[in-house]
């Protein structure tokens, strides 16, 4: 299956589970993870419709944002932070999905240029107390948002999770439906609501979206397989 042909299927699968999950059309959108892909993998992409890129890692990420600096993609950094990586991040990157502590929240802030509209920002949020994952205790996001909201250079846009896996639809649909639930209790306290739930990967972005998904991430569906 070449890439265009793949990104079309999936946007077939998506445009189905919105009307399956009885949600409005074209509420959730498609972010193309392409660590490990080359700028010509990533041109296919483009021209077959997709304009969200997302990169785990920086020197990798910043060799393609170069390359492809002719081409208006709107560029997601979805990987672990460094605290010495975050100047940028800032400089090169329109959303960060990973943001788990308020000091990477005020070195992303602090880096963003000055004429740079603010940086999209969503919480990482580790929904099963896993150790072996990153992001921020249920309890810690709301202080966490607040803070971030109070940032002038950057704008709080959502929660981000990658749950523990599970092989069964209502069961990834009910630890998707975790966070959906978060999402709504946290926005009554915030003054500017958050519009993005980031959530769903290849093997479970149906269950996301029956969950209320509004950004799935998906990579090997749309490249094939990483090395
Ligand atoms: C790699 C990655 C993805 C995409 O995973 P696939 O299973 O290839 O779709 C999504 N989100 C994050 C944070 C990732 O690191």
């Amino acid at each position: 299956m070449s890439i265009s042909n793949n990104i079309k299927h999936i946007q077939q699968d998506i445009r189905q589970t919105e009307i399956d999950a009885h949600r409005p059309l074209n509420t959730v959108q498609l972010l193309a993870v392409s660590k490990q892909r080359t700028p010509a993998e990533i041109t296919e992409a483009f021209h077959a419709g997709i304009t969200r890129f997302g990169e785990n890692y920086l020197q990798e990420a910043l060799i393609k944002i170069n390359a492809l600096k002719q081409l208006p993609i709107e560029w997601h950094f979805i990987g672990g932070i460094q605290s010495n990586k975050t100047k940028a991040i800032a400089e090169h990157f329109n959303w960060v999905h990973t943001v788990s502590t308020e000091a990477i929240a005020d070195r992303l802030n602090k880096a963003r240029p000055e004429e740079s509209s603010p940086l999209n920002i969503c919480i990482q949020v580790n929904l099963d107390h896993e150790d072996t994952k990153s992001g921020v205790d249920v309890m810690d996001i709301l202080p966490l948002a607040t803070h971030i909201s109070s940032l002038p250079h950057l704008r709080l846009r959502g929660l981000m999770t990658i749950p523990r896996p599970e092989k069964e639809l209502p069961l990834q649909i009910a630890s998707f439906q975790r966070l959906t639930t978060l999402f709504t209790d946290i926005n009554l306290a915030l003054k500017n609501p958050m519009d993005t739930l980031s959530m769903g990967m290849s093997a479970d972005f149906k269950a996301a979206i029956q969950a209320g998904s509004t950004l799935i991430r998906v990579g090997t569906a749309i490249f094939g397989p990483r090395t």
